[in-house]
């Protein structure tokens, strides 16, 4: 058929473009939507980690880096720790930047990018049909949805997040130059733990602003607006800076990210750490994942998206149960894992191997544990002595 396409993509970001870059790269006729003119604004803070420039080939336009980053600072409550290591954890970019170069990427490999929104899909017989909001029809064999964490075409194919696995960012861009700031060191990501529930407040020093946000549980952030004041007057920055609110997945569905012919990738799939909240990385694999499957699908008489389940299980999708569960325990008992987590420089050294992609949560936890085995009851035993403390959850 002269009009269909080997594979349609709803949605331009890291997720999208990355799946129509590697399929158009495989030799597939692709075809791509996005909604927005590009570069576009997109709520972020900007940290791209080592595991997720490694999609990339491992590096990117030098123009594109605003900061590299080699360390991160830890707070909770009145403990600081800070970690540095000798090599480059993350670069900090500008979204809009960002997205723009990955999706013309997209483009140089030879897939098509219309910018259209895509209204609906329908999966018939050997083929989806994708309807934009001017009505056209278009057909794909096989379709990516890549909406992100918005829009509603991802719960054809999947059920709507739970209450418990809702995440609400708030992010807001504070220039340099502005008044009174705290000092976070040049080449150091901030975060501080007890801000939110299951989640965390972020400084993060670009090049000529701080993006500076919150993130956690959405049900547990009642009132936006005074939460994010509260954490701008409380790290000096004006309280009544207008800001963006997004919502984050929290990683890991039960319900597989695969209709018959259609496969979820990025935050449509719900593929975000939630206890870091890095979520680009496993945007760009699950793409390029996506179109791995589907261009291996294409040579096979029977339909078979399943190897897309096991390649996202086998890669990272349980590493990301685990840091939701993590996150899960973390909220329960905040207070004697923070504690525990910011006692010594090690354990958050421990943690920055995982956006390294060298180590995974299961492993680091379980690592601590064992490691703690000494100090942990005495930290408890400190928690029991100060229930104000640990009852003190925000
Ligand atoms: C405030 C905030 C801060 C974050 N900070 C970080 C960070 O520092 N590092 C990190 O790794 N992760 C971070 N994340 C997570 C990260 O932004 C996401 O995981 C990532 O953007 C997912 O990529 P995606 O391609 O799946 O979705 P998106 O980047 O959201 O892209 C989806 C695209 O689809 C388009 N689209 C949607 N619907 C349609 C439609 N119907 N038709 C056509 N086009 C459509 C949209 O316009 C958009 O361009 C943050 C998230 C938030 C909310």
């Amino acid at each position: 058929m002269k009009d269909m396409h080997d594979l349609i993509v709803v949605g331009g970001g890291p997720g999208g473009a990355s799946a129509a870059e590697r399929a158009a790269s495989l030799g597939l006729r692709v075809l791509l939507f996005e909604k927005e003119a590009f570069p576009r604004y997109k709520p972020c803070g900007g940290a791209v980690s080592k595991q997720a420039l490694s999609c990339l080939g491992g590096s990117i336009p030098r123009d594109l880096i605003e900061n590299e980053i080699y360390g991160v600072r830890i707070k909770y409550k009145e403990k600081t720790v800070e970690a540095m290591e000798n090599e480059r954890l993350a670069i900090l970019v500008d979204r809009g930047a960002f997205d723009h170069y990955v999706l013309e990427r997209a483009r140089k490999a030879g897939a098509e990018v219309r910018h259209e929104r895509i209204r609906d899909f329908v999966e018939e017989e050997g083929r989806v049909r994708v309807i934009s909001q001017g009505g056209q029809e278009y057909t794909g064999i096989f379709a990516v949805i890549a909406e992100g964490a918005h829009g509603k075409l991802k719960y054809k194919v999947r059920d709507r997040e739970a209450r418990d696995k809702n995440g609400m960012c708030l992010v807001t861009e504070i220039g340099m130059e502005d008044g009174e700031r705290p000092k976070v060191p040049a080449n150091m990501l901030e975060i501080q733990f007890g801000v939110t529930r299951m989640g965390y407040g972020w400084i993060f020093p670009h090049k000529r602003h701080y993006s500076v946000g919150m993130g956690g549980l959405a049900s547990k952030i009642s009132k936006p607006r005074t939460a994010f004041a509260n954490f701008l007057q409380a790290n000096n920055f004006p309280p009544e800076t207008p800001f963006k609110g997004h919502a984050i997945p929290f990683g890991w569905h039960k319900k597989k990210p695969l209709g018959k012919r259609v496969l979820l990738c990025g935050d449509a799939g719900g593929f975000v750490d939630t206890f870091f909240g890095e979520g680009i990385a496993y945007a760009l694999r699950s793409g390029q994942i996506a179109a791995e499957c589907i261009a291996g699908a294409l040579t096979k008489p029977a339909l078979d998206l399943t190897p897309y389940i096991k390649a996202c299980r086998s890669e990272f999708s349980v590493n990301l149960k685990y840091s939701y569960i993590l996150s899960r325990m973390i909220d329960r008992y905040p207070h004697l894992l923070f504690s525990l987590f910011v006692s010594q420089d090690k354990y958050v050294k421990a943690f920055l191997e995982i956006p390294k992609g060298k180590s995974n949560y299961k492993k680091v936890f379980f690592n601590i544990l064992k490691d703690s085995t000494l100090s942990l009851p005495l930290i408890a035993l400190k928690e029991r002595r100060s229930p104000g403390q640990a009852a003190s959850r925000p």
